[in-house]
């Protein structure tokens, strides 16, 4: 990435703005859990949505119910105009309301 300098000890930071504001990022993103899911668009709640994300990108739920399908590949998922997918995610938003647990 540009404009980043690595600091050594597994972070980066970039200056802007002639050095007033310093950003510091980790320098590997790749292990870290975005807070909704890619396919389904809904948070991700607990460890086991860190685990199926981990394995194929998206949430447990999404995992559960479309990765053994057989016309189903990751990470394209399953048919998202289709009847099935629609109940799916209806389905879904009325199981989600929830809070959200940071664990
Ligand atoms: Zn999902």
């Amino acid at each position: 990435m540009e404009n980043w300098l690595k600091t050594g000890d597994g972070k980066k930071i970039k200056l802007l703005f002639d050095g007033k504001v310093t950003i510091v990022s980790p320098e590997n993103t790749s292990n870290i859990i975005p807070l909704f899911c890619p396919c389904c668009n809904l948070p991700m709640k607990d460890n086991s949505d860190s685990i199926s994300y981990r394995k194929i990108k998206v949430c447990n739920k999404c995992d559960e119910r479309w990765t053994n399908k057989p016309n189903v590949k990751w990470p394209d998922g399953p048919d998202k105009k289709s009847d099935e997918w629609n109940a799916y995610i209806d389905n879904r938003k009325l199981v989600e309301r929830t809070a959200i647990n940071f664990r």
